[in-house]
């Protein structure tokens, strides 16, 4: 195993779903085999939009911890930990936020994007919470001396804002923090069933990893075929169509270049072309499922996993927390 660490997480807003699975669960299956991986459940960060729903918040930590073991992460090898139950993020959160100026957050291509999709919980002006977020995330990060981070491009700011952070802190307190770096690896973006760019709980567009088989076919048959396929034997273009878009994710390449071929000469019906995407997602989901069904039925073993890898990863960030005290010169009751 290399000596990197890794950290990587999820904000427990819903279940997991297969644009998390394509875009970030495989390649965490992949690196725990390569990096020492801690995953957090940043359910103080899901609270900076969701302060007024916490059972929201709550409710869904044991559905992603199940989602992230059904898809094949082993708790042996990473450490999982609830984000809330460590302290000291929030206290590096609060050093870290000297060294951060509101117009540098203000003008983080991430915050900006999600501050205007998120218009409808923040009307006008967003919260001090929320726009603080990077800070959150830079504590996150240094906590635990994470030198890895797997992001995708949209959220390379993010990385970007917490290496300015761990500059400013080393420059000005001394060389006490690591600089992490953003890992691209494989992490795709997968879009929704409606062809919008982004897959979501809000947009209604996702097909989660717990979905059975009847809440599968309702989506997969309502998904954006070709607009301008009338009759089964007009000639269609698979590149506008969802239903080809998912084949390109779950079926073989066999399966591809006779369902693209076949939909070109309108020798293809749509209802058809979905029935066999529905059993390819089906099969392949079934594993997962029957990994997710075992840990359902034993809700013990899971907060078990989460509190052992809560006390684990606590005692990182308290041996972060001296560090940071003591450059800080903030050790006043400290022998000697
Ligand atoms: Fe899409 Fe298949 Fe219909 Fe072609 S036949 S438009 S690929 S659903």
């Amino acid at each position: 195993m290399d000596t990197k660490r890794i950290l990587t997480g999820d904000r427990p807003t819903g279940k997991l779903h297969i644009g998390h699975y394509f875009g970030s669960l495989q390649n965490r299956v992949k690196l725990q085999q390569i990096y020492e991986t801690f995953i957090e459940v940043a359910d103080v960060q899901a609270l900076t939009d969701n302060f007024a729903n916490p059972e929201k918040v709550k409710n869904n930590v044991k559905e992603i911890v199940m989602d992230e073991l059904a898809v094949g992460i082993d708790p042996n090898k990473v450490t999982f930990f609830l984000q809330s139950m460590i302290p000291e993020i929030a206290e590096l959160t609060v050093f870290y936020s000297n060294l951060v100026t509101i117009a540098r957050l203000e003008r983080n291509p991430t915050v900006k994007t999600e501050i205007a999709q998120k218009r409808e919980i923040f009307g006008e002006s967003v919260t001090y919470g929320f726009l603080g977020y990077p800070v959150s995330q830079a504590a996150d990060i240094t906590a635990f001396d994470a030198t890895l981070i797997p992001v995708g491009e949209d959220q390379l700011p993010l990385i970007e804002q917490c290496r300015e952070i761990v500059r400013k802190f080393n420059s000005i307190y001394g060389e006490t923090l690591k600089e992490p770096q953003a890992y691209l690896g494989e992490n795709k973006r997968i879009k929704g069933l409606d062809g919008n760019e982004k897959m979501g709980k809000s947009l209604g567009n996702a097909i989660y990893l717990a979905d059975n088989e009847e809440e599968i076919v309702k989506k997969v048959m309502s998904a954006i075929t070709d607009p301008n396929r009338i009759k089964k034997d007009d000639p269609g273009n698979p590149n506008i169509c969802m239903v080809a878009y998912y084949h390109n994710l779950f079926s073989t390449k066999e399966e591809i270049e006779a369902i693209c071929e076949e939909c070109k000469k309108g020798k293809r019906g749509c209802v058809t072309c979905k029935k066999q995407l529905i059993k390819n997602i089906v099969e392949h989901l079934a594993p997962i499922q029957e990994k997710r069904h075992y840990y359902e039925e034993r809700p013990k073993l899971v907060k078990e996993i989460l509190i052992e890898g809560t006390v684990k990863a606590r005692k990182e960030a308290k041996i972060t927390m001296e560090k940071v005290k003591n450059a800080m010169k903030l050790d006043y009751f400290k022998e000697g």
